[in-house]
């Protein structure tokens, strides 16, 4: 090769030093006192176009008297770039100028480097406006931000399904957010790979960029996004490292609002790239480690970014250069504007009302650019906007929604794997679109099949909404501005192992409280047509019935007629990490069960699950049609759910990280007694807090413990008779870092707490 070169470049002698390279092979060739970068690549057609172009493009900038780029040197016979055979195979060949100054990514970055770097990348955008080469115009190449999609169907290749889904994630607000914009962006030919290997650095900040093998037509502002992903990925706190270059690179030459409006999602796809190039290099190479290296840091700040609103990002981004955020309405404008049309029946949460604006996994994100952890919220079991469900939803909605009275095999599909997570015996399921409209076919079911009245209720139960949910809930009809207790209700006792009359939960305490309910019903003129009763009751404080109280109460309830309903409206679907349902806990099969709040992860979806023999003496009567009830759309929604919490194990997760946050909150328990009893399963816990050296009920230290972390940006609740119980049910993909946090958080307020 060395003889080849003299002959070639007329060099009277060489030295060759093979350079790390990421997909050719690069040489330093220094002859007499001078160096250069002697660049091979195996030959392909349209590879020797795109190296005509990339030189084109670096001789194009030599027009400007500097020394910022690689210069391309000329062979003998003036081209620049040849085709040769070297080892007997065709070698596409040229050869480039040796530039002085360290690379970035052996120095430690510095505020005035991150500077420099703005503004050789806004001087080199704004010197290659004007260049027109339509071989780079017509290329497509996975590493420019605006072809993100042909990295999608590497996703699949990324083996953790939980990293999966968070990229995902990026990926469709990419679509959402971005591509709409899209066209609008200013646009020319760039460099588009400013990483810490392609940028030198000398005593006066950046000097050279190398490397234009990533040239691309593209928005300017995917160049800055792609140098703004590398100088953030491997820093611990990656936002302050933006206000150096952006402010820099827009003195040079001015961003727009637009283009600043969607960097926040241009530095997310460009990771997005990163991890699903690098899990396709895995499974094509699985001893590339140059990968896996990168791979790191870009999963590290992925997860970073996901923390990160994208409104306070926006916000900024916009300070950075000096544009004012877009006002926003004050919190208290907003509530008035609601209450003028909405009731303030309709309550709200917090001393301050949070205004949401948009919300990612286990985070929320509020107008004014605070992310809250979300340690509360049920209802989006597996996340919220988790995109495997809005994939589905929106893929649906777009090809078929219509209602029960027409065939579609997404019906009986989901139907089918819904009944497969039950034992055999519940094999009917009915659809409707809310826990309350569940509990009152319930309910109607159980009348229609025993032809009794009477229904026994659960103490401060809750069921539902409708006139007959509020009938059955203990929480509402004996609330003080409540309707009171009907004539046709039994109110079973709680069994409360903490704050009941049986206390020792090894199974007699169970039996204790269900002797009571069945001396209840003993003592009752008629017959009871249903029992029901949730797992944990939430209402009454995230209290867990005491342990064999529905082994001891189903048999009696059957015996006299009665058909046993559970409310798995908020312990179904594997929240309560042991089991799948609540009731599994209690070794019992009940008649009937209530489904709601997780089953569409925020989509309206309800669904009772029974016996043939109790749908049997339901379908003697009237024909039952729900309008949006088991709807195409929520089927599709509800199978991307089920899908979902088997592909991330999300009932094991909420096992783990649920056994890990109790024992945390029973660590800061020895510290305040206060958090005088600790309970639920898996991610539904209950903490009672109580005034000191006693158990009376401290509904203020509550309320100021939830409020304190609200205004840490952490969602919980408070419930309960007194509503001094705190509680958290947060969405199942809740990390037990999270959990730490919220545990931390709630020992900082404790100990701020004044009035102790
Ligand atoms: N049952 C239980 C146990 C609930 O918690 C709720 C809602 N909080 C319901 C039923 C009623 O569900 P929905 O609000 O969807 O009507």
């Amino acid at each position: 090769m060395r003889e080849q070169l003299q002959a070639l470049y007329n060099f009277e002698d060489l030295t060759l030093e093979r350079l790390n390279g990421y997909d050719n092979i690069n040489y330093l060739l220094t002859t007499g006192d001078k160096r250069y970068i002697f660049k091979t690549y195996t030959y392909e057609e349209e590879l020797l176009a795109l190296i005509e172009a990339e030189n084109d493009a670096l001789l194009f900038l030599q027009k400007t008297p500097q020394s910022t780029y690689p210069r391309p040197i000329p062979c003998q016979d003036r081209s620049y770039v040849k085709v040769v055979t070297f080892d007997g195979k065709p070698t596409i060949i040229r050869l480039l100028t040796y530039l002085e100054g360290s690379f970035l990514g052996d120095l430690p970055l510095t505020p005035d480097i991150a500077a420099s770097l703005g503004t050789l990348l806004a001087k080199t955008d704004l010197l290659l406006k004007p260049y027109v080469n339509y071989t780079i115009k017509a290329r497509t190449l996975v590493w420019d931000i605006q072809q993100l999609d042909l990295s999608k169907p590497y996703l699949a290749e990324i083996p953790d399904p939980t990293d999966r889904s968070l990229v995902e994630y990026f990926f469709q607000q990419y679509h959402e957010n971005v591509l709409p914009v899209l066209p609008l962006l200013p646009k020319s030919i760039i460099h588009n790979d400013a990483n810490e290997w392609n940028v030198l650095v000398n005593e006066t900040g950046v000097c050279g960029l190398i490397d234009f093998g990533d040239l691309a037509h593209t928005p300017h502002i995917n160049g800055v996004a792609i140098a703004l992903t590398y100088l953030c990925y491997d820093k611990d706190e990656p936002l302050p490292w933006v206000p150096h270059l952006l402010k820099a690179y827009h003195e040079v030459s001015p961003l727009e609002e637009q283009e600043l409006s969607v960097l926040y999602y241009l530095i997310a796809a460009r990771l997005c790239i990163s991890v699903c190039q690098s899990a396709h290099a895995k499974n094509v190479n699985p001893e590339n480690t140059y990968t896996s290296i990168s791979e790191r840091s870009a999963w590290k700040m992925l997860r970073y970014w996901i923390s990160v609103n994208p409104v306070h990002a926006r916000n900024y981004f916009f300070t950075a250069v000096g544009y004012r955020s877009p006002e926003v309405v004050p919190i208290q404008e907003k509530v008035l504007r609601r209450h003028r049309v909405i009731s303030p029946l309709i309550s709200l949460s917090y001393a301050t009302p949070i205004p949401m604006e948009r919300a990612a996994f286990q985070y929320m994100y509020d107008s004014e650019g605070n992310t809250f952890l979300d340690a509360y919220n049920n209802i989006p079991h597996v996340g919220h906007g988790h995109p495997r469900v809005v994939a589905a939803g929106q893929r649906q909605m777009a090809k078929l929604n219509t209602n029960t009275r027409y065939v579609y095999d997404l019906l009986a599909e989901y139907a089918e794997r819904l009944l497969a997570k039950f034992p055999k015996a519940l094999n009917k399921v009915y659809f409707v679109n809310s826990g309350s409209a569940a509990s009152d076919l319930a309910i109607r079911l159980a009348l229609a099949h025993t032809g009794h009245k009477q229904l026994m209720v659960m103490e401060h139960g809750y069921h539902g909404n409708t006139q007959l949910g509020i009938d059955i809930s203990d929480y509402k009809f004996s609330n003080k501005k409540g309707q009171g207790q009907k004539e046709y209700i039994l109110k079973a006792p709680l069994p409360d192992t903490y704050r009941g009359e049986f206390r020792t939960n090894d199974g007699s305490a169970g039996a204790n409280y269900a002797r009571q309910a069945i001396r209840l019903m003993e003592e009752s003129e008629y017959p009871v047509a249903a029992f029901i009763t949730e797992p944990i009751v939430g209402c009454g404080g995230q209290v867990p019935l005491a342990k064999e109280y529905l082994k001891h109460l189903y048999p009696a309830i059957r015996k006299q007629g009665g058909i046993c309903i559970s409310d798995e409206v908020q312990t179904g679907f594997g929240r309560v990490g042991d089991h799948f349902w609540g009731y599994e806990a209690q070794e019992v099969i009940p008649d009937l069960v209530i489904l709601g709040k997780p089953m569409g992860n925020g989509h309206p979806m309800g669904a009772v699950v029974t016996t043939t023999e109790i749908a049997e003496s339901f379908g003697k009567g009237v024909e039952f049609f729900s309008s949006f009830g088991g709807n195409p759309v929520s089927c599709a929604i509800g199978l991307s759910v089920l899908d979902v919490i088997e592909e991330e194990n999300l009932q094991e997760n909420a096992r783990q990280v649920g056994n890990h946050y109790q024992s945390l909150l029973r660590e800061l328990q020895t510290e305040f007694p206060v958090l005088s009893d600790v309970r639920g399963s898996g991610l539904f816990l209950g903490v009672e807090v109580v005034k000191p050296n006693s158990m009376e009920p401290d509904p203020a230290l509550a309320a100021f413990i939830k409020n304190e972390l609200r205004n840490n940006h952490i969602l919980i609740s408070t419930d309960g008779p007194y509503d001094s119980v705190l509680k958290s049910k947060p969405p199942l993909c809740f990390t037990k870092q999270n959990a730490e946090r919220v545990v931390e958080e709630i020992g900082k307020a404790l100990r701020g707490y004044s009035k102790f």
